[in-house]
Order: structure tokens, then sequence, then C-alpha cells
């Protein structure tokens, strides 16, 4: 049973990454199909990136904060010269618009090369078809999880101690033992007079429960001196950080088509910034999986796949140590490693760099975790 005629783009999922594609889409003429759920949920998460990862088009409005130079503790102190923004979730949904497309509220039950068959028996079809609903978190994939609370910024003071924002902050005063499944705390400036202290664990399979790390933040704030009421805002965060399956002629964006960094978790800035080349491959014709995914993007996407690997095997003190060794990169070689999906050769070059200044005991790890 199909509906209604095809369109140029069908894109299933509005998260970020479908979102922002459906709406470069719409605003570079083509016709969009988009489906999800609840297209209407508003997102409520804490969205970050690197300034130097947001597309020139985002309006300023989609900024919440700005930070200048963000730290890192791991034994010592780093300050990472490169500048950090959070996102304003609520303005930066807003403003990819949706007003040129056809926004329908099902379920996708199957995605194929030629369109979509929802829940209840529909078919919609599209010249091009987009999985963009996400990945669930699922035991047999590696994610992150966080806890955190979101208090006043004089309330946060004394966890930043005069730092505009910890980008990770490892010290173990989480009441962590040097063998246990570490975490670190993440304390950035939000806006409106706010600022989330996160404790994350990075990555794990399974990671770490999210009872746990609220436990730990509690123990970390107290022994800063940070007064945290029973009524602040919270913040709980577990998602997968590997791709999902994508069937064959369809084009996978954000988490679903592994376009996360498995490393860091991040995906909106990507989405953000890769949506008008997979746009402008869809008005000439051509095929988007090409642009996507050059042979350079797939070798990032593979070495960022071993490094996902080592950081699955570190306990907290082999993690401190590495990110010891990573925070004392140069901020060019660091941003090789983080973002970016085609330089291969920067993110050899950083992946081999930090294991030449490791450790002998933390490279025995590595290579154990790689065979
Ligand atoms: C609290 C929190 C903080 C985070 N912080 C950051 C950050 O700072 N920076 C960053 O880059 N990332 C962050 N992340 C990760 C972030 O969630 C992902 O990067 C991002 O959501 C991936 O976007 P996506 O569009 O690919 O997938 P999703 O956001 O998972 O969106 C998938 C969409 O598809 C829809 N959908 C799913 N299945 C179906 C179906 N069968 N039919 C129809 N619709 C369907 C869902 O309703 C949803 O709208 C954070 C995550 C959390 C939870």
């Amino acid at each position: 049973m199909t509906d209604s005629p095809p369109t140029d783009l069908l894109v299933a999922g509005l998260g970020p990454a479908g979102r922002s594609l459906a709406s470069r889409a719409t605003a570079a003429g083509l016709t969009v199909t988009a489906v999800d759920a609840r297209p209407d949920r508003g997102w409520t998460a804490t969205y970050a990136a690197w300034a130097d990862e947001l597309p020139a088009w985002l309006p300023a409005e989609a900024v919440a904060t700005h930070t200048q130079a963000p730290a890192a503790w791991t034994r010592r102190l780093h300050v990472v010269d490169r500048p950090y923004r959070v996102l304003d979730t609520v303005a930066l949904q807003q403003c990819l618009r949706l007003d040129g497309a056809r926004v329908v509220a099902a379920r996708v039950r199957d995605v194929g090369a030629d369109g979509v068959v929802l829940d209840d028996g529909r078919r919609l079809r599209a010249r091009y078809v987009v999985d963009a609903r996400g990945v669930p978190a699922e035991p047999h994939r590696a994610q992150q999880t966080a806890f955190g609370v979101i208090v006043d910024d004089a309330v946060a003071a004394p966890a930043l101690e005069g730092r505009q924002a910890w980008f990770m902050d490892w010290r173990r005063d989480n009441g962590t033992a040097p063998g246990d499944v570490p975490s670190f705390l993440y304390a950035v400036p939000v806006g409106g007079g706010r600022t989330i202290l996160e404790e994350t664990c990075l990555v794990g399979r399974p990671a770490l429960g999210l009872p746990e790390l609220e436990r730990r933040l509690r123990v970390r704030l107290a022994a800063r001196g940070v007064d945290v009421h029973g009524g602040a805002r919270t913040e709980r965060v577990r998602f997968a950080v590997e791709g999902g399956p994508v069937a064959e002629g369809v084009l996978g964006v954000g988490a679903r088509g592994g376009l996360m960094h498995p490393a860091t978790g991040y995906a909106v800035a990507t989405a953000l910034a890769t949506a008008d080349a997979v746009v402008d491959a869809m008005c000439r014709g051509t095929d988007p999986r090409k642009v996507l995914w050059p042979a350079r993007s797939r070798a990032v996407a593979g070495l960022r796949r071993l490094g996902l690997r080592v950081l699955l095997n570190l306990d907290a003190d082999a993690a401190t140590e590495f990110f010891e060794a990573f925070f004392a990169l140069p901020v060019d070689r660091q941003r090789a490693y983080l973002s970016g999906r085609e330089d291969a050769a920067g993110v050899a070059a950083t992946m081999w760099q930090l294991f030449r200044e490791l450790p002998s005991s933390q490279r025995r790890t590595i290579l154990r975790s790689l065979r």
C-alpha cells in the first residue's frame, strides 16, 4: 500500500542526523519525506562540539556557551587550546527547520533501497532513502554512560577550580581504586548561569551503570566542597558508540551509519557538517554513499575502531596514563584523532606518536587489546 507519490529523499529518524539532513535537503529544493516515531519530541540532551567542527551555516543562537580553552587533568593539568561549544539544544532543533518536508509520525518497520514500510503497513517511496534511526544501546555494543547534575555556576565553581571547563578530569577523588573501571568528570557551562557536572564512563562493554556513576559523582563533588541540593536537574546518559545495520542501497547517517566517533561518542557536529555534501550529491543525482565513505574515511573509521578496542581495556590507572600522553600531544595531533573523517594519515600519526610515548607496560596492554 503506497499512500503518496515518491519524494526525492526519505529520511527515517529525526534525531540530530536525520533532522540536519532533511532540513538542509528541503532548503536545497529537494522534496523530502521525514518519518519519526515521535517527530515532535523536544531534544533535551546537552550536545557539545569543538568549535572548528561546526559548519558555518549554523546560526549563532544554536550555540549556548563558548569555552576558549577547556582543561583536562590526567597526572597534571593540560589546557587544550581549542575552542569548545555547548549547543543550545532547543534552538538547534528549531533552526533545523522542516517546513518544506512532509513529516510523518510513525514507526518504521523496514528500510529498503526504494522506500520504507511503516508499522501500519503503509509504504513510502523515494529516490534516495536514508536510515537515521540511531542505534539501540544493546549490551553487545560498546556504550557510553554518564550521570550528571545541572547546577548554578556558583555551586559548580569549586569543582572547576578556576577553570572554564573540564573536558576530562581523570583525578580519582571519585573514590575509585587503580584497577577499577575508569570514569572522569566532565564539567562545562551550559548557559543560563548553569553548569553540568557529569561523571562519565567514556566507553565500556558493558559500560558502568548509572547508580555507580551517580555514587562516584557524589563522592567527587563532596570531596571538592560542591553542595548539590536534592532538587537539582539530572542528566542520564546511555548510548551505543558503534554503528548499526544499514540495508543494501540505503545511506546510513549519524549513529546508525557509523558516523559517531567510537572513542568519544560525539556525532552531532559530524551530522551537521556532512549534511550539505550528502544533499549536494543527491541534487547532482550521484551516489551519496561515495561522498560519505571515500577510502580515506573508511580508513579513518577503521583506525578509530582500533582505538576503541584499546580504550575498552584500560583500567583507571591505565586511562590516566593514556590520556596524559594524549593531552601532551600538540592540539593539531589531538584534533586529527578526535575530529574530521578524512585525514587518515593524521589519525595514524597521532596513534603512533601516542603509542611511542606511553610506558612499556601500557604498550603491552595496547598490543594485547589489538590481538
Ligand atoms: C545526554 C546525552 C548527551 C550527549 N552529548 C553529546 C555531545 O555532547 N555531543 C555529541 O556529538 N553527542 C552527544 N550525545 C550522543 C548523541 O545522542 C548522539 O550523537 C546523537 O543523538 C546521534 O544522533 P542520531 O540522529 O544519529 O540518532 P538519535 O539521536 O538516536 O535519533 C534517532 C531518531 O530516530 C527515531 N527512530 C528510531 N527508531 C525508529 C523507527 N523504527 N521508526 C521511526 N523513527 C525511529 C528516534 O525517535 C530518534 O528521533 C549525547 C547523548 C546523550 C543521551
